[in-house]
C-alpha cells in the first residue's frame, strides 16, 4: 500500500538539498558533448502546485525554496534555481519542478531520460507531463526492477536518481540491494540517494551497509536545520553519491555553509561532507 504522496513535501528543505545535488550533477555531465541517460527510479509527479490543497496544509515549501526565492544564492545554486525560474516566468513562486521536470530543464537534445513511478494516481500524471518528449520512457514499475533490467545504459554514462518514500519496512534493505544490482551492471555511473534524518541508527545502519558492499567512491552530504531529535519527524536530509563528479565534494564544501545558514531552524542546523568509502 503506497501512501506517501510527494505533493505534501514539494520544495521543503529536502527538495533543496536533493535538487541543488542532481543539478550539480547534471551540470557536470553536460561538460561533456556525448550524451548520458538520467534514471530517475522514484519520480513522482513531476510538477507540484505550491499552492494546492496539500502543500498548503503543510506549508513546508516556505521554509525550502520559499527562503530561496528572490534572494541572491551562491552559483552553485544556479542551475537548480534556473529549473524552478523556468516553471515561474512571471516571477512569483507558484509551481515546483520535481527531479524529473529538474532534469527535463536541465539534459540537451542528446540525452534521456528513463522514469518509474509505482503510485496509481502518480503515474497517469508524470505520463502526461512528458507524452510529447521523445527523449524520455515513463514506466508504472518498481524502481528497482527496471533499474535492473535499463543497466548498463547504452550511453554508458549518466545518473540514477533513487528517491524512495522510506514508508514501508525494508526500503533501506531494497535500496541497498538495487544499488549493488546497479553498480554490478554499471560500475562506473552515478548513484545519487536520497534519505531522511528522522531516525539516527537507520541512516548508520545505511552507512555501514555501504561500507560492507565493497563499493568504492561514497560521498555523504547531509545538512540537518535542527540537531538530532528523539521526537517525530525530519529534521534533515542527506545525499549519498556513488562515483560523484570530481567537482561535487568542492561545490558542496562551498555551498553548505551558507545554504545551511539560510534554511537553519535552530541554532543547531549543521552540516557534514564525508567519504563513507574514498576512491
Ligand atoms: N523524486 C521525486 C522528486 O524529487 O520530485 C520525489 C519522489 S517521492 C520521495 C517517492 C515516490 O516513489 C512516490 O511518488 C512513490 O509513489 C514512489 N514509489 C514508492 N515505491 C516505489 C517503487 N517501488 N517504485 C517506484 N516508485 C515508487
Amino acid at each position: 500500500m503506497l501512501s506517501y504522496r510527494h505533493s505534501f513535501h514539494a520544495g521543503n528543505h529536502a527538495d533543496v538539498l536533493k535538487h541543488t545535488v542532481q543539478a550539480l550533477i547534471l551540470e557536470s555531465l553536460k561538460r561533456k558533448e556525448k550524451p548520458f541517460v538520467a534514471h530517475d527510479t522514484h519520480s513522482g509527479v513531476g510538477r507540484y502546485d505550491l499552492t494546492s490543497e496539500h502543500a498548503e496544509k503543510t506549508g513546508e515549501y516556505v521554509d525550502g525554496i520559499g527562503r530561496l526565492w528572490g534572494e541572491d544564492c551562491p552559483e552553485e545554486l544556479h542551475p537548480y534555481l534556473k529549473a524552478v525560474k523556468a516553471l515561474n516566468p512571471s516571477g512569483n513562486l507558484r509551481y515546483y519542478p520535481g527531479s524529473p521536470l529538474l532534469t527535463r530543464a536541465l539534459i540537451r537534445d542528446q540525452d534521456r531520460m528513463v522514469l518509474t513511478e509505482l503510485h496509481p494516481s502518480d503515474f497517469p500524471l508524470l505520463k502526461q507531463e512528458f507524452a510529447r518528449d521523445r527523449r524520455v520512457r515513463v514506466y508504472q514499475e518498481d524502481g528497482y526492477a527496471r533499474l535492473k533490467a535499463s543497466l548498463p545504459p547504452q550511453e554508458r554514462r549518466g545518473v540514477v536518481l533513487i528517491d524512495p518514500p522510506y514508508e514501508l519496512k525494508g526500503e533501506y534493505q531494497d535500496l541497498v540491494k538495487g544499488v549493488k544490482q546497479g553498480i554490478q551492471r554499471w560500475a562506473t555511473g552515478t548513484y545519487a540517494i536520497w534519505y531522511p534524518v528522522v531516525r539516527r541508527q537507520e541512516i548508520n545502519r545505511l552507512e555501514k551497509a555501504l561500507e560492507a558492499s565493497g563499493i568504492r567512491k561514497i560521498l555523504q552530504i547531509e545538512l540537518n536545520v535542527t540537531g538530532d531529535t528523539h521526537e517525530f519527524g525530519m529534521t534533515g536530509s542527506g545525499m549519498i553519491v556513488i562515483n560523484p563528479p570530481w567537482t561535487l565534494e568542492q561545490q558542496m564544501l562551498k555551498l553548505l555553509p551558507w545554504l545551511t545558514d539560510k534554511l537553519a531552524q535552530d541554532e543547531q542546523a549543521n552540516f557534514r561532507v564525508r567519504w563513507i568509502v574514498p576512491e
